[in-house]
């Protein structure tokens, strides 16, 4: 029998090998355009605060004003005594702000997609999912009863075949923005094929709640969908609200169904009334304060414009087409992303640096990410130094 330590050791080592060791950077300041690491002071392109909400003055107030009057801890899960009247106002706005009948708060996206996958999708049933989808829905599929297949990213002729196969029932799963390429699902057109081969349509609009639509209401905005046609919707907290936790929305029996028998739910803790106290706050800020969006829409338009106007001379490195805050920039090879990445940030620059599994192989890429706070002198820095 091999000592735990050394088995561990070996993967650890297989792993800095391959390049593919992961760190983590540790800050001294609250999450903003700049922040503060080991007394230094960086500009961050890499965090999914797109709106620049995570340190909103109003947030951190409301958050401290809920602490005060109600203690921190949740104490128990929202079906023992963990729901207070916060969690269930934040989910009436939500459903209000969303025009669906219902939402469910989750602790978190992850825990959202692993309760609709693993509840809904039963023995007998069928999974189809994008390929490039969030680990998040891989395992929730891994953890339901149902076949799963999955089709190439954003292909509409794989789905439709994959559409005509027999099932007791059949899920469409797709992320609407998709977190390490920036580029938007055709959801108009996946809707009218699950409405043609009679399948369920479920969304994770991680990336694009708050910032896509006028509203911010997200991808329902941008391509007109109605609960019928898009009838489970998944969002968080985490990304363009700056706060943390997720929600499902849709039908009073969808939300119900998932109270009763979405384990993620049922077997884990609340969500601190503080925390959807803060989330409830920022979701007001998102509905009433289109400058922010727009302004956000005006920074991702400056960095593509600009990046054009110094036209890279390596072609092997390129801009991705993205209409989204997440632009990423293809290296291709680990050691060349770890050495640009270490240049941006020996310069004061922030940028994650994606390599394989996450991506795939010879795929590795440069995500920036690009928020409202940023302004065009930052952008500016960041285009020269690449
Ligand atoms: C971040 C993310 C999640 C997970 O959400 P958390 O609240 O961070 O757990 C799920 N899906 C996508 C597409 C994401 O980007």
């Amino acid at each position: 029998m091999q000592n735990l330590d050394s088995i561990l050791s070996k993967k650890l080592t297989d792993r800095a090998v391959k390049l593919q060791m992961r760190d983590r950077i540790c800050l001294e300041s609250g999450q903003a355009n700049k922040v503060i690491i080991d007394g230094g002071e960086y500009i961050n392109f890499s965090s999914n605060d797109y709106l620049g909400l995570a340190s909103h003055p109003a947030t951190v107030n409301a958050i401290k004003q809920q602490l005060d009057q109600g203690g921190f801890g949740s104490g128990a899960s929202h079906l023992i005594t963990g729901h207070h009247q916060i969690h269930q106002k934040l989910e009436n706005s939500l459903a209000e702000f969303l025009q669906r009948d219902s939402a469910i708060t989750f602790s978190t996206g992850y825990m959202a997609n692993l309760a609709i996958l693993q509840s809904l999708a039963n023995k007998g049933d069928l999974i189809i999912a994008d390929k490039l989808n969030h680990a998040s829905l891989i395992d929730g599929a891994k953890l339901s009863n149902a076949d799963s297949l999955r089709y190439q990213h954003c292909d509409l002729i794989a789905l439709e075949s994959r559409l005509k196969k027999s099932a007791i029932n059949k899920w469409v799963v797709t992320d609407s923005v998709f977190s390490m390429d920036g580029d938007i699902a055709p959801l108009d057109k996946i809707a009218g094929l699950c409405k043609k081969y009679a399948a369920h349509l479920i969304v994770d609009d991680a990336h694009g709640f708050g910032v896509l639509g006028e509203q911010g209401r997200g991808c329902i905005e941008h391509f007109g969908l109605s609960q019928s046609e898009l009838p489970v919707l998944m969002g968080t907290f985490g990304k363009a609200l700056g706060g943390f936790g997720a929600f499902v929305s849709g039908s009073k029996n969808l939300t119900s169904y998932l109270m009763q028998f979405a384990r993620s739910y049922v077997y884990t803790t609340a969500l601190p009334a503080a925390v959807a106290a803060a989330n409830y706050c920022n979701l007001g800020i998102i509905r009433d304060n289109q400058l922010l969006r727009r302004k956000l829409f005006e920074n991702i338009n400056y960095f593509k414009s600009q990046c054009v106007n110094h036209k890279y001379k390596n072609t092997k490195i390129y801009l991705v087409s993205s209409n989204t805050a997440i632009q990423p920039i293809i290296v291709g090879e680990s050691k060349k992303l770890i050495d640009l990445n270490r240049k941006l940030k020996d310069n004061g620059v922030l940028v994650g640096a994606i390599r394989p599994p996450t991506v795939a192989a010879n795929s590795d890429r440069l995500r920036v990410t690009l928020s409202a706070s940023h302004s065009f002198e930052e952008i500016d820095y960041l285009v020269n130094l690449l």
